[in-house]
């Protein structure tokens, strides 16, 4: 764990206490440590920061009163949802304020007839397909964290899930954000029409990681559920058939509900905590789901096991009921906890590639874990490219942690280099902050930096995350300084 010392004076501390006090109810301001210890940290714990101040608004009304009195006292602030981001992205700031969303956790309401839900940020995302079910209609993007992480975080991190293939991510699937900005305004994009008029703003803010704005209520797109839902699984005697065959189904032209991938390692430590039915002995298995009308998914799982035996799969399963199809999943599912069961800890990479490199950088982590001499278990979204290798290490021995950081880091640049990217839903946060440099040029990031600077011209709103420094890059290696001169050098480097 990583912390750094006190920022601030006590002093300081109070003046902001008294201030927030003075617009928000008396327990919805944390400040003594035992308080503010449950929000040290997110879902990437090895990082950890007690923050001066955690504040838990209610109301869009008081989210506007907290932003406008950080504004004013110049306080850093750090949005959060429920804090299952793995990039580090709700890590608090010694002398920052910590704006959680947790309360605001009301479905204002479901409307079959447009086939939307407007909701608080703080809903969780399972919670919103809970609402929508007796009407027949769910919300698409599931992350595996469904059951706890919030709507506002989704917006926030861009998130996928294993529907997103077929679906969209959330930005496909979100129609209207509210915020508030730095300065306490509140800003409605998107519309709840098809399109909006003027600069497509709501694309950009989707995904920006809690640096342009705090959410306070979004407008989803549910869509109805499908009549039926089938799953193939299939083993392979090969990662590189596997991910060959991952490639040939969607070059036939098919786009499944889902397509994930594990491999040896991953279905060995689920099978005998989940038993999901896995070929343990399988180098590699696929699950590929179907949906929609009876007949349409016939006909698919037909064209997609075709394709599944011409790539050399060794055994393949459809699910006959719906049970079974469930119990396939269950071991994708459960990927992330039964890594638990073999190893103490265990550390998520998230990275996007080409699908046609698929195998390629398979066997090139396979060659780091020689490299690093630690395990990696893969286990992922596959027919988005989106790589899910879960580093296996234990802290409590010396410098474990340190080399599965390294590890991760070698992973997500190879991704680069096969033209792919360093994020695939979890965010940059402070994670992939040095891979920034490595991913894109100083020019490319002073436009996120202009970008920042225009809707948070203080710079208040999550900074240190995302967006690496100068120094950082330098330090790292990777900066790209043409004739020693930056552009746009008026811009603030925080
Ligand atoms: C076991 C596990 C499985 C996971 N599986 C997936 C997966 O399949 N797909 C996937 O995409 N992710 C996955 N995640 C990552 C994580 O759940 C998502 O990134 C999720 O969207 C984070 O939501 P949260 O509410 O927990 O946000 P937090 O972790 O609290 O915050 C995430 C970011 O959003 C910002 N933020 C939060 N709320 C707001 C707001 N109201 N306004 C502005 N900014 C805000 C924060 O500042 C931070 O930068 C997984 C995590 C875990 C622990």
């Amino acid at each position: 764990m990583e912390e750094t010392a006190v920022a601030y004076t006590a002093e300081h501390q109070r003046m902001v206490v008294n201030a927030l006090r003075a617009v928000l109810p008396e327990r919805a301001v944390l400040f003594d440590a035992e308080d503010t210890r449950p929000y040290e940290c997110d879902g990437l714990s090895a990082f950890a920061q007690l923050p001066m101040v955690v504040v838990l608004p209610d109301s869009e009304e008081q989210v506007v009163a907290v932003l406008k009195i950080c504004n004013a006292l110049k306080v850093r602030i750090v949005p959060r949802g429920a804090g299952t981001g793995l990039s580090g992205g709700a890590l608090p700031i010694a002398d920052g304020v910590v704006l959680s969303t947790a309360r605001m956790s009301r479905i204002v309401n479901v409307d079959p007839y447009a086939r939307t839900a407007v909701v608080q940020p703080g809903v969780r995302n399972l919670a919103i397909s809970e609402a929508a079910a007796p009407h027949g209609l769910y919300y698409a993007p599931d992350p595996s964290s469904q059951i706890a992480c919030s709507i506002g975080g989704n917006v926030a991190e861009n998130s996928g899930g294993v529907h997103c293939l077929k679906y969209g991510l959330t930005v496909h699937n979100v129609m209207r954000v509210r915020m508030v900005t730095i300065e306490g305004d509140v800003v409605e994009l998107g519309s709840n029409a098809l399109d909006a008029p003027g600069l497509d703003l709501l694309a950009v803010f989707v995904g920006s990681e809690g640096m342009l704005g705090v959410v306070t209520e979004v407008t989803v797109r549910l869509i109805p559920k499908p009549r039926q839902a089938r799953v193939i699984l299939a083993s392979f005697d090969d990662v590189v058939k596997g991910g060959n065959a991952v490639a040939g189904v969607i070059a036939a032209g098919i786009i499944p509900a889902g397509l994930e991938m594990m491999d040896k390692t991953s279905s060995r430590m689920v099978e005998p905590f989940v038993k999901a039915g896995y070929d343990i002995d399988a180098e590699a298995i696929l699950l590929c789901e179907s949906d929609g009308i009876p007949e349409e998914v016939d006909e698919e799982i037909a064209r997609m096991t075709a394709v599944l035996e011409q790539s050399g799969a060794t055994a393949i399963a459809v699910s006959r009921d719906e049970a079974e199809r469930l119990r396939f999943w269950s071991g994708r599912k459960n990927a992330f906890p039964a890594a638990g069961r073999i190893s103490p800890d265990y550390y998520c990479i998230d990275g996007t590639i080409p699908r046609r490199a698929l195998a390629d950088v398979l066997l090139g982590i396979q060659n780091m874990e020689q490299k690093y001499g630690l395990r990696c278990a893969n286990v992922f979204h596959a027919g988005d490219g989106n790589l899910h290798p879960l580093i296996l290490f234990d802290a409590n021995q010396e410098g474990e942690f340190h080399r599965a950081e390294a590890f991760g880091a070698e992973i997500l640049e190879m991704c680069v280099e096969f033209g792919g990217s360093i994020t695939g839903e979890h965010g940059v946060g402070l994670e992939k902050i040095n891979q920034m440099c490595v991913q894109f040029s100083r020019e490319e990031m002073d436009a996120f930096l202009g970008v920042k600077a225009a809707f948070d011209p203080p710079m208040l709103l999550n900074p240190t995350k995302a967006i690496p420094t100068l120094q950082r890059c330098a330090e790292y290696g990777r900066m790209h300084v043409k004739r020693g001169a930056l552009k746009f050098a008026d811009l603030p480097r925080f």
